[in-house]
């Protein structure tokens, strides 16, 4: 038998090198060897991919011209030379399908190193050709409007292009071939409308410097003393696969862009706005991750996923306008029905992209609201490879949560995703995973036996925080495109704040060039954060929580905040660090008054009265209609009591009103009000008509009276065995 202790020690060794290892070693292996790719610069060609019209060659040309490199052009350098006739003349002699397979084959025949390449715009047709092509370089994907290109053809008075047989229209292939630049690229060049080709020449330059360097993109603690303006780093840098496994830094800090957000031009945002909610969410993180943590054409993948079929709204966050210059973003058309959904849709792919594929994972959450569900169906909505090897469990307070919650929680359970409650409160919930993380004898047990490493998905981790920025860019870009201003008008928001996620977001979405002018941040009557940014003081001595109806929005401490004050205190980490360390000591922490009024250019903040939350829904409905939430209606009161109405407002729907039934039937004084969460969200479709009804979480709360849920009792070692079962049940393969 072996001794206890030297299985003990294996056990440390295996968790260490399970944990660390291979992190460490897998993201910076790809980097080694992609960068290895990159330094070999006088060999790698750039190749410049795009429809016709969209000014490869011009491009081209200057681009090769700056760097000093050759450049070549497919057309003229290679086709023309290989068949001895111009292009047209061969399209007319062989025919379209004809000429991209000759075309292929020559391009195949073809090599050059260390040169600017302008491609065809058909190249990318040919699977062969376009292999071969990209092993030799990168690819960059001069992303053009199709009215743009549209326009430049008929000037230059191209009528027909490759592949266009009778009765398909231009536009029609430039829209079809959007697949394929969209297969091969390795970034994008967004190019907006009336760009020149010197600009755009400018951008291909910024795009390849980005790529080039990838150690600049790394992320710092909020208490970290480096500052962001010297750059020797004392420390290993993080990237951000690194910061999206890990979660929490080792200071106790959170996790930052140590070089802050990348700034976008009006002209690129006036692009966007003409695009979907996935390619403008696409288009807005292509340029917060970096390429060599998640490529292009992988973060696509991922983007569409998140946001295609699981929304109800074609717009995924429609923007209404609800009463003179305010406007309601509603942000709860996911499969959960609040806003959680916008970030767990897309993180937990980011997540599976970013952990190392040797091990299983469990992620264990507590929760006492809208987090359970929206995470149970962002990780069951994995891909299957993923779903067979990271899965979720969730552990709430039997009597913590709504009744709606517990069916939600209970009606998206699956295989790699499960929740059990607990006959406790959500505090003994949270200690219990806390101690699981801290019990070696279980860690081990479960990395030794089922090479599975436990792991959370909490609100403070950067994967969670990013995909936010997004609906805020968004809501944005419909005003825009609605024309109730013009680019540059500045807009306010007024933000149900709790955790501080989403009021950051709307800070970062600033940073990006969203001309942003205040967020407004809404408590209800546990007002910490509101008398916070009034007063400097944050102070948890002697705050209990109240009960509310908007109980999402119940916090004594606002883990998102240290981002905030990190960031208003232009990156002070020592200072950081101190204040929050107070608030661990003395629940108390003040920041210098010079500090305070700086947080005043960015942020407002006020609270709503109970009564008055119920009066505002109450009344909004009678004069228009519309049923908001509490959580919305929290923000509503706020914003008219603070807003100066000289610009327009957004106010953020961070929950469907279905979600919190019981409370928006009292406010809209409903004689009867029904026990059941059915029948309830029944009575509220008669009220509002069956267009704001939420579909999915109707149909989920009907079916999920089927489904039985767990109830555990508040016990360490049940609870380690409800892990373990899990396990077993998701990871092992009969
Ligand atoms: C989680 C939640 C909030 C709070 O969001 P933060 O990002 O933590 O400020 C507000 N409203 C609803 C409905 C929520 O579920």
């Amino acid at each position: 038998m072996i001794p206890f202790s030297k299985l003990l020690a294996e056990v440390g060794r295996l968790k260490t090198c399970l944990l660390f290892a291979p992190l460490g070693s897998s993201s910076h292996f790809t980097k080694a060897c992609l960068s290895s790719k990159i330094s070999k610069h006088h060999e790698r060609n750039i190749l410049l991919m795009g429809p016709p019209g969209a000014g490869k060659t011009c491009v081209g040309q200057i681009v090769g011209h700056r760097l000093g490199m050759p450049v070549i052009d497919i057309d003229d350098d290679v086709l023309e030379k290989t068949w001895r006739m111009s292009v047209s003349d061969k399209l007319f002699e062989v025919g379209g399908e004809r000429f991209i397979e000759e075309e292929g084959q020559a391009v195949c025949n073809f090599t050059a190193t260390g040169s600017v390449i302008s491609l065809t715009g058909s190249n990318p047709l040919h699977m062969d050709a376009m292999q071969h092509l990209k092993r030799s370089g990168l690819v960059l994907y001069l992303d053009v409007d199709i009215e743009d290109i549209m326009l430049r053809l008929s000037r230059m008075k191209v009528n027909r292009i490759i592949g266009q047989d009778t009765g398909i229209s231009m536009r029609e292939i430039l829209q079809y071939r959007k697949q394929f630049y969209e297969k091969w690229l390795d970034a994008r060049v967004l190019c907006g409308t009336g760009d020149s080709v010197e600009e755009v020449a400018d951008k291909v330059l910024r795009t390849l410097g980005r790529y080039e360097d990838s150690e600049s993109e790394t992320f710092v603690s909020t208490r970290s003393l480096e500052s962001s303006q010297n750059d020797v780093a004392t420390t290993d840098p993080k990237f951000f696969s690194d910061v999206v496994v890990e979660g929490l830094a080792p200071d106790g800090g959170l996790y930052i862009p140590k070089k802050g957000f990348p700034k976008l031009e009006p002209s690129e945002w006036l692009r966007i706005a003409d695009l979907p909610y996935a390619s403008r969410a696409l288009a807005i993180l292509e340029n917060c991750i970096h390429p060599m943590d998640v490529s292009a054409v992988d973060l696509s993948a991922m983007v569409h996923r998140a946001y295609g079929r699981n929304f109800a709204s074609q717009s995924v966050v429609p923007l209404k306008h609800l009463a003179e210059n305010q406007y309601i973003l509603e942000l709860f058309h996911g499969p959960t029905a609040s806003f959680k959904d916008l970030a767990l849709q897309l993180m937990p792919q980011l997540f599976a992209h970013c952990l190392p594929q040797m091990c299983n994972y469990l992620i264990l959450v507590a929760t006492s609201g809208d987090t359970g569900s929206a995470v149970l169906n962002g990780f069951r909505n994995l891909k299957d490879s993923d779903r067979e090897r990271i899965g979720v469990l969730v552990f709430f307070p039997e009597k913590g949560v709504s009744e709606i919650q517990k069916l939600q929680m209970t009606g998206f359970q699956d295989r790699n995703a499960r929740s059990a409650s607990i006959l406790s409160d959500f505090d003994f919930c949270q200690r219990t995973i806390k101690r699981m993380f801290g019990d070696s004898s279980l860690t081990g047990h479960i990395a030794v036996e089922y090479a599975t490493v436990l792991s959370t998905a909490n609100s403070i981790n950067w994967a969670r925080l990013l995909p936010q920025v997004v609906y805020h860019c968004s809501a944005y870009l419909d005003l825009l495109r609605n024309r109730v201003l013009t680019f540059g008008d500045p807009i306010d928001v007024c933000i149900p704040t709790g955790n501080f996620g989403n009021a950051m977001s709307a800070l970062y979405a600033k940073q990006m060039g969203i001309p942003i002018r205040k967020v407004i941040c809404a408590s209800n009557h546990n007002c910490v954060v509101s008398d916070f940014i009034a007063s400097g003081k944050y102070d948890l001595s002697g705050r209990k929580l109240l009960v509310s109806n908007s109980p999402a929005i119940d916090i004594l401490k606002s883990s998102n905040l240290e981002r905030f004050i990190h960031h208003a205190s232009d990156g002070d980490g020592g200072l950081v660090r101190d204040l929050f360390l107070n608030l661990e000591r003395d629940q108390f922490f003040k920041v210098p008054e010079a500090l305070r009024q700086k947080i005043h250019l960015d942020v407002q903040a006020g609270w709503s009265s109970e009564v008055d939350c119920l009066r505002a829904i109450c009344e909004v409905h009678a004069r228009t209609g519309y049923i908001m939430d509490t959580h919305t209606a929290v923000g509503k009161v706020v914003a008219d009591h603070l807003h100066d109405r000289t610009c327009p407002l957004v106010i953020c729907s961070t929950a469907h009103h279905g979600k919190f039934a019981p409370a928006v039937l009292k406010a809209l004084r409903c004689p009867d009000i029904p026990q059941d969460p059915v029948k309830q969200l029944e009575k509220l479709c008669t009220i509002g008509g069956r267009e704001q009804m939420h579909d999915a979480l109707l149909k989920c709360l009907r079916n999920s009276g089927n489904h039985l849920h767990k109830v555990c009792p508040a016990d360490f070692s049940v609870l380690a065995d409800e892990v373990e079962t899990m396990i077993q049940d998701s990871f092992l393969k009969v």
